[in-house]
């Protein structure tokens, strides 16, 4: 088969419910591009009926292949699978459950033919969803602007088109805790937004609960930022210089009582101490993960690709 002009990559964790609807809407627009494509869902361990619907488009749709994960492996390793895989000239990487419109892709395309390698969905709007889930992103964007010396364009999540260009040298970077929006943006390449207003889910419920919202925060940071290391050091010193004065002080004024100021001072330490050994620690946990080089991910079977394996 010849390689498409545009690979489109889809992840689905329990889509049951939008499955069908992103198909019908993504293959609605793609045609109208006039454009080869092929249409990749990356089914992320799933445990509904998923699948199952991906394997029945993927049957009468040629140009629809499904990478069925051997288990739930995380959105950013599932968006790293489809890209793997992909063949198209240029890779575009889009949520199952439309709330980034597939009718933006014409749009990226047309700046790709313009000369951008790297084209980002960057989010004007947020509709239907919680105030909450607004303001942890809005917090969270501005918070690691400021942390890394990286410019990570803000608001912008990984629904973008990539170049092939872009996409092989992805493959360079074999982090196991990938931030790829981040990593993607440390690449380099001629990038340009296109904006659009991030819609509300067609269907079903976030698959990003808090826990993972956190794990996903703390990956983009400590990947990209070495500051909460020299927060560690800092934190240190100035506590350690803090009791020194607080000793002299004390001193002078002939007012040291060795009991209580000790005790407090030294739980107050301990407390600082041990934080200090936790952020250390995030980060040796990571190197622990680079160091080990598991693979990023398992796969179960390939459908529809050139090469069937069994
Ligand atoms: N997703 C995934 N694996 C996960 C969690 C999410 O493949 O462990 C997919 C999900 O099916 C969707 C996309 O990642 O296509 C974004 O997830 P979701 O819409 O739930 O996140 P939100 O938009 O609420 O941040
Ligand atoms: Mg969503």
């Amino acid at each position: 088969m010849a390689k498409p002009t545009l690979s489109v990559v889809v992840p689905v964790y329990n889509e049951e419910e939008v499955i069908n609807e992103s198909y019908r809407r993504l293959t609605e627009v793609l045609e109208q591009t006039g454009e080869t494509y092929e249409l990749i869902f990356v089914n992320d361990g799933s445990r509904d009926k998923t699948l199952p619907l991906a394997l029945e488009i993927c049957e009468k749709d040629k140009r629809v292949k499904v990478i069925d994960f051997a288990r739930n492996f995380g959105h950013q390793l599932a968006i790293t699978a489809g890209m793997d895989a992909s063949s198209g000239k240029a890779v575009v990487v889009i949520d199952a459950d439309l709330q980034d419109p597939p009718e933006v892709i014409p749009e990226m395309v047309e700046k790709w033919r313009e000369g951008y390698e790297i084209v980002y969905g960057k989010r004007i709007k947020r509709e239907g969803e919680t105030a909450f889930k607004k303001f942890t992103a809005k917090v969270f964007y501005r918070f690691l602007d400021r942390m890394t010396d990286v410019d990570i364009p803000v608001d912008t999540g990984d629904f973008r088109l990539i170049d092939r260009k872009v996409c092989e040298a992805l493959k360079l970077v074999p982090e196991h805790n990938r931030y790829v929006r981040g990593i993607v943006s440390w690449l380099g390449y001629k990038s340009c937004p296109v904006e659009f207003e991030r819609k509300k889910r067609f269907a079903g419920t976030t698959k990003y609960p808090l826990k993972k919202m956190i794990r996903f925060a703390s990956d983009a940071i400590m990947s990209f930022s070495y500051k909460p290391l020299k927060l560690a050091t800092l934190l240190g010193c100035g506590v350690s210089l803090l009791s020194l004065i607080l000793l002299i002080f004390y001193a002078a004024f002939g007012q040291l009582n060795p009991v209580t100021s000790l005790i407090i001072l030294g739980i107050f330490i301990a407390g600082l101490l041990f934080l200090c050994l936790g952020i250390v620690g995030e980060y040796i946990a990571r190197m622990c993960d680079e160091v080990r080089n598991r693979p990023l991910y398992l796969i179960r079977k390939m459908h529809n690709f050139d090469k069937e394996e069994d």
